[in-house]
């Protein structure tokens, strides 16, 4: 039955496709969105580079991490 061996062929075609959208739409860069979108700041202790909302901020100045902010050089 050459009909129903290519209604089978189609539907495995479609759901390939369906599932080639679905993964493609899921591993959608969102960490590049938000990196480019946000503010970059500058750590007051290595100099580090970081976003804005990643920073931890302290009377005006900006830190990469809690010790850093704490006065830590380590
Ligand atoms: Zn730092």
């Amino acid at each position: 039955m050459p009909g129903r061996t290519l209604l089978i062929l189609v539907l495995i075609a479609i759901a390939i496709l369906a599932f080639r959208r679905l993964k493609r739409s899921s591993s959608r860069p969102q960490v590049k969105n938000k990196t480019t979108t946000g503010r970059m700041v500058q750590c007051a202790v290595c100099g580090l580079y970081l976003p804005e909302q990643e920073a931890l901020s302290h009377q005006g100045r900006y830190y990469c991490s809690q010790s850093h902010r704490d006065g830590h050089t380590s």
